[in-house]
């Protein structure tokens, strides 16, 4: 049996100074565990502060080594149970759960090499068939959509910028994209997707996301009307990010699905945003809900319910491949979310991709190497190292 032996942790990024709207990698820490056998486990840790993870998984005396050390890797849904009990009168959702998401991740990496097998197989094996993919080619393979930024927004400038790079990307052989109009006015929302779509034409797929843009439901309900025509696949985050309330009057509204999650922590916050949202598009990261152990509770919470999953991912792609996997494993998961190094301004993003699975005319084939497959060289790690 495989025994955990230890903790690490080192933190990446482009640099000091990273404006993350030109796509730079700010920096970031990435948990490795190993194991008695020598199996080593990957995985980064999205939207923690690098401090936090340092000082909290390490040694045997920090808060996740005390917890992880020297337990037995018997399933990793039996790791994460043990911490999640041990969690109880601690804060159980936050910073808390996404570290404990990464590690849940790099364990199930050790747990797929230990048993030679990719991890979507072990999270369940192939449930898709052509009836979720509308095609025969995509059965076996994951699709990702670009969200694409710009450095400006609102107006001319935002619109010239997004669907250039739109454009590249189609070129490229993506054929999904979503497009961001933050911080615009209701027109320049509308303007933004009318554009996109006249551009894309009607086959590839076009999501709209406002990052929580609006707080009044008639505004965006008019939004809606107008998107209804560019035949919107997702309308992402209209809404302050913990208010489901407004998502459940909207969706009777709207023909647009609607999609919300990327900050949500564990599947009782997805509960909620089904049940009390009504929302049909789920998005969570698979460190940040808490891993892909608790990840594939919410796919499999979501099925009953009419809901999709599209995990969401504005990281790299050592966080990227732990999406392919799940994406593999889910039956209602026609996307993932991929921020595609080739319209961005940072070495890292570009280096951490060419490493990753590869999009060959907007597909990626699900992976076959054990584990989660993701190799993070030392040289590059030393390159980019800020820690
Ligand atoms: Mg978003």
């Amino acid at each position: 049996m495989v025994i955990i032996t230890r903790l690490e942790t080192f933190v990446i990024g482009d640099g000091p100074g990273i404006d993350p709207d030109k796509g730079g990698v700010e920096p970031i820490a990435c948990v490795r565990v190993h194991t008695d056998e020598g199996i080593v486990g990957l995985s980064e840790v999205f939207r923690v502060p690098p401090g936090v993870v340092q000082s909290t998984v390490g040694d045997g005396n920090t808060h996740f080594g005390h917890l992880l050390i020297g337990q037995k890797l018997t399933h990793p849904e039996r790791v994460w149970q043990h911490v999640w009990d041990s969690l109880i009168h601690t804060n159980r959702r936050g910073w808390e759960i996404i570290i404990l998401g990464a590690l849940d991740v790099a364990i199930w990496d050790i747990y797929g090499q230990m048993l030679n097998q990719p991890v979507w197989q072990l999270l369940g094996g192939v449930q898709r068939g052509p009836f979720q993919t509308h095609r025969e080619s995509r059965t076996y393979s994951v699709v990702p959509y670009c969200t694409i930024v710009s450095d400006t927004w609102g107006g001319d400038a935002m619109f010239s910028q997004q669907i250039s790079r739109v454009e590249q990307l189609l070129e490229r052989g993506y054929r999904a994209f979503k497009v961001e109009p933050m911080m615009s006015t209701p027109g320049d929302v509308v303007e933004l997707a009318r554009r996109t779509r006249q551009l894309l034409g009607p086959v590839p797929t076009l999501m709209v996301d406002v990052g929580y843009l609006f707080n009044d439901l008639p505004t965006v309900a008019r939004i809606c009307r107008e998107l209804e025509e560019l035949d919107i696949f997702f309308f992402e985050t209209p809404f302050p990010v913990d208010t489901p309330g407004p998502y459940a009057r909207l969706s009777e509204l709207t023909s647009i699905p609607l999609a919300m999650g990327e900050h949500g922590v564990t599947r009782w916050e997805f509960l909620e945003m089904m049940d009390q949202g009504r929302v049909s598009v789920m998005q969570p990261y698979m460190t940040t809900c808490g891993g892909l152990t608790e990840a594939k509770r919410i796919v499999d919470l979501a099925v009953p319910r009419g809901a999709l999953v599209c995990p969401g991912n504005w990281s790299t792609q050592i966080l990227g491949a732990a999406s392919v996997h799940l994406a593999a494993y889910s039956p209602i998961t026609p996307y993932i979310e991929f921020a595609a190094a080739e319209v961005f301004d940072s070495p890292l993003r570009r280096e951490l991709q060419e490493l990753g699975f590869p999009a060959m005319n907007g597909e990626i084939a699900f992976p076959e190497a054990a584990g989660i497959g993701y190799h993070l060289p030392d040289d590059v790690i030393n390159k980019y190292r800020l820690d």
